[in-house]
């Protein structure tokens, strides 16, 4: 199994270096004449040396791409149980319509009246967001979930300065499932996190949660709430929070990550949320393996409307315009530009085909699919797995590695063993709150089948990880690399490749 070949190569998959070992600083895929009578406008600031890049013919190019992508497990390989992720189907309407060049050609510079369409649709897209959120505003900019908690956390800022409280109201409640994003926005905003206990069901603890709103609450600035949360649970007393919190003076932040579990059926304005962030690229489809792109839409309530960063969009009857400048006119409370442009086209254009082709009542049954097809996968590992919390889940199925007891393995080893079984692991040791947590989310885009065969294959490896099998702990055996330092990738990551020793190269 763990054959050797002198290549490197296994199995039709090329063994692939970084493209600057085998491309050269010499050779180029163009080849162009010099350039005759012309004289060099760059005065003295040409370079002496050529820069070091790797010149390459464009099949050399192209395959050294291609054959990295090979090496890359991605959504449309597969089921990628990610839990906390949505990783979903990514119809191919949308990539039809992202590249509409009414949409893809043009430049955010271009003058208002050529691009009154693209805005449209950005309107129209807002206008979505806000009926399904029951939400009054949205700031359209923010281009990731954590970019979106910031931008809430800072409308909440502005709004507790505009109050006279910003200097005074520091607090911020966090249960302690939440994701890392949210205490680091917080703490990125200026305010202090306190945490919240986790109850005995994996839900906030109310106990603990009133407790720490009791006395003196003149320093409580909000609270930051995941719904459902990140143990896949609906957090029951989420109105009595809205309202202990509003009580207290503060503002309801929800992470809205999770709003493939509840769109169509919930609508985060009626449970009293100031501010939320929808995760575009984990409800309404977008690719995004690798950390990107994402854009992450945040509605606000009347409340934080007027503190909404700029550039928002305004509609009269000369059309679309948009509304620039920072402390005048209609954006005169605004906290100010969180970018230079109006967030993401590509995902724009992306959700509004996703929700459009869905419609309302397809929605719907995007967030009932979704939890289904979660607690088929409950159901069907729970004689062999440990699930965390008794009952029924939301969009993921969590379980904790208490089943593992005695067996000598550890939650890593079920996720390296899934490797070889060609799945790409599900999230791992996250929620915190849950002992050698796994998370898994299926989404709503997968079939019974395909949910059948996952299912035997995390089956096989949790029972061989359950006998105590050894030979788990070495897993992967059939992946390009075996098991990484990944504290040390992770901590101290080599960014930089460096050439040789010529020497070195001579050998
Ligand atoms: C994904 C996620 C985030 C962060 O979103 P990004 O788009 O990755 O920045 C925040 N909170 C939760 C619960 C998430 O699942």
């Amino acid at each position: 199994m763990t054959q050797q070949t002198t290549s490197g190569s296994r199995g039709l998959l090329q063994h692939e270096g970084l493209i600057f070992e085998f491309g050269s600083n010499d050779s180029t895929g163009v080849d162009l004449p010099e350039p005759k009578g012309r004289k060099s406008r760059l005065g003295g600031v040409t370079r002496a040396a050529k820069p070091a890049l790797p010149g390459l013919s464009e099949p050399e190019a192209m395959r050294h791409y291609v054959r990295l992508s090979q090496k890359n497990y991605a959504i449309d390989l597969g089921l990628f149980p990610l839990g906390s992720c949505t990783m979903k189907h990514n119809p191919r309407l949308n990539e039809k319509v992202a590249r509409m060049p009414g949409f893809s050609d043009i430049h955010p510079l271009q003058p208002m009246y050529t691009v009154q369409g693209a805005l449209e649709m950005i309107e129209q897209l807002a206008t979505w967001l806000k009926t399904l959120t029951n939400m009054p505003a949205v700031a359209m900019s923010p281009k990731a979930g954590a970019h979106g908690e910031w931008c809430g956390m800072a409308a909440i800022r502005a709004a507790l300065y505009a109050r006279g409280e910003g200097e005074t109201r520091k607090r911020v409640l966090v249960p302690a499932s939440a994701h890392g994003t949210n205490p680091a926005t917080a703490v990125q905003c200026g305010f202090k996190v306190q945490e919240i206990r986790a109850a005995e069901d994996g839900r906030v603890c109310i106990d603990d949660l009133m407790s720490k709103l009791e006395g003196d609450t003149s320093d409580v600035a909000g609270i930051m709430l995941t719904n459902p949360n990140t143990c896949g649970l609906f957090e029951r007393d989420i109105r009595k929070i809205a309202d202990a919190i509003h009580e207290a003076g503060g503002y309801f932040y929800c992470d809205g990550a999770n709003f493939n579990a509840i769109v169509g059926r919930v609508r985060p304005g009626d449970l009293g949320v100031d501010a939320m962030h929808i995760n575009l690229h984990k409800t309404f489809s977008t690719p995004h393996g690798g950390g990107g792109p994402g854009a992450g839409p945040t509605v606000l309530s009347d409340a934080l409307a007027p503190f909404a960063p700029v550039p928002f969009i305004r509609h009269d009857e000369d059309g679309f315009h948009l509304v620039e400048d920072a402390g005048t006119g209609d954006a005169k409370d605004s906290f100010g530009r969180m970018c230079a442009f109006h967030g993401q086209m590509g995902m724009f254009t992306r959700a509004l085909t996703y929700m459009l082709s869905h419609g309302a009542d397809g929605l719907k049954q995007v967030a009932e699919d979704a939890v289904l097809n979660a607690n088929y996968v409950q159901a069907k590992l729970k004689s062999v797995m440990s699930p965390a919390f008794e009952g029924y889940c939301m969009h993921e199925a969590l379980f904790s590695d208490a089943f593992l007891k005695e067996s000598g393995l550890e939650t890593i080893d079920i996720a390296k063993g899934l490797i070889d079984e060609g799945y790409h692991p599900m999230t791992v040791y996250f929620p915190l709150v849950v002992h050698g947590a796994m998370l898994i989310e299926p989404t709503e885009t997968e079939s019974k089948a395909e949910l059948d065969r996952f299912c035997d294959a995390l089956e096989a490896v949790a029972k061989a990880a359950k006998a105590g099998d050894e030979a788990l702990k070495s897993a992967p055996y059939l992946a390009p690399l075996r098991r990484l330092d990944e504290t040390q990738a992770a901590r101290k990551p080599i960014l930089r490749w460096t050439p040789p020793e010529p020497a070195e190269a001579a050998e």
